[in-house]
């Protein structure tokens, strides 16, 4: 791989790779950008194929990150970093504790924080090691359902768009995905009157949403073509493709996974289809608006944070009104708000 080729065509700033073999440790560390603050980003923990796999994907995975944090306003630039290994298998308090050492090295340009792979014990370790450490336990924890709040408001933003009201009685949901974020907002899109429509590879996740929120089930494979009015992916990335995105029977999509599309062109395909997309990035932003919250300085509030997560709907809004008024995708007039608060700060 070209590193600099992609680093130039991108815009990282910066790229570590950390290695301590006493520890087991391979790390990569992308500094996107830090022109809004010091870059923040979780660490995720994966058994990748191979190094170029991990590469390509903590570089994707921290510009993702500048774009999410500038869209939340929080004053704080984009990073991201992986460790290559099992997180089943691997997992060792000195591991954590050699990558806390790399993260001090960086003098604070890097905060990191739980993703996909590691959990709070984890974070634990590496605070032995660094102050530049985030989702701590007693601090922020867990952002699941925080995570889930931001994409009912960003849910309810959408509706309002295209229906002319944010009353969800009666609106159908096709939801993929009871994990930690989809089971909450399954739960409060059913409190709030939606008929919601559920699927999960998991039986237990299924029995749960069928018992508690008498969700109606349907094979994973079904969700894409339930008759509905949002089809909400709240599992995995690239969903919208070319086996899913004629089989969609919905009006708008929203909902928490990362990385929904499967390259860009798709935006363009679910406007061609008259379906409205609420970029990932700005509806699912609720978990970092919580962990940067223990970067206020002041003791952590989980009001603060609620109260916050009105930027999700807000942000939602500029978009739709800037896709409708330029005839461009929501996908791309997501970017381009993003993008006015970095040259407002680099003017
Ligand atoms: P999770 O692992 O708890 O839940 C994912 C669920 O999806 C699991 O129950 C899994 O069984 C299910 N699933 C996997 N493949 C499926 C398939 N083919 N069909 C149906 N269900 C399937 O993860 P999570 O923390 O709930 O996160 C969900 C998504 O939201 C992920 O894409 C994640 O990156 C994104 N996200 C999460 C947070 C957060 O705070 N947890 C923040 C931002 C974005």
């Amino acid at each position: 791989m070209e590193i600099f080729k992609e680093t130039f065509e991108k815009g990282h700033e910066q790229v570590v790779f950390c290695s301590d073999p006493a520890a087991g440790l391979k790390a990569i560390i992308a500094i996107h950008s830090t022109v809004l603050g010091p870059a923040l980003g979780g660490l995720r923990m994966w058994n990748y194929k191979s190094e170029e796999e991990a590469l390509t994907d903590v570089l994707r995975l921290s510009r993702s990150m500048t774009y999410k944090n500038a869209a939340m306003g929080l004053g704080l630039g984009g990073g991201k970093a992986v460790i290559i290994g099992d997180p089943h298998r691997d997992k060792t308090p000195e591991l954590f504790r050699a990558f806390g050492r790399f993260v001090e090295s960086l003098g604070g340009r890097y905060i990191t924080a739980e993703d996909v792979g590691t959990c709070e014990e984890d974070m634990n370790y590496i605070a032995q090691e660094t102050s530049h450490v985030v989702g701590l336990t007693g601090k922020s924890g867990n952002p699941s359902p925080v995570t889930a709040y931001g994409v009912f408001l960003g849910i309810k933003a959408a509706v309002e768009w295209v229906f002319g009201s944010d009353d969800l009685k009666g609106k159908k949901v096709a939801l993929q995905g009871l994990g930690h974020v989809g089971m909450e907002v399954a739960r409060l899109l059913t409190e709030s009157g939606a008929e919601v429509t559920a699927a999960d590879i998991y039986p237990d996740r299924v029995k749960e949403a069928q018992e508690i929120l008498g969700a109606k089930i349907v094979e994973p494979e079904k969700i894409y073509e339930v008759p509905c009015d949002i089809f909400s992916p709240c599992a995995l990335g690239a969903i919208i493709n070319e086996n899913t995105i004629d089989r969609l029977a919905c009006k708008i999509v929203a909902g928490a996974a990362n990385n929904q599309l499967k390259d860009e062109n798709f935006a363009r395909r679910l406007m061609d289809r008259g379906i409205l997309y609420a970029p990932d990035y700005i509806i699912n932003g609720g978990g970092v608006i919580n962990v940067a919250e223990e970067l206020s300085g002041m003791p952590y509030s989980i009001e603060r944070v609620f109260r916050k997560l009105s930027v999700i709907p807000a942000r939602l809004k500029e978009v739709f009104a800037l896709s409708r008024s330029e005839g461009i995708t929501t996908a791309e007039a997501a970017d381009r708000v993003t993008e006015k608060r970095f040259e407002k700060v680099v003017a």
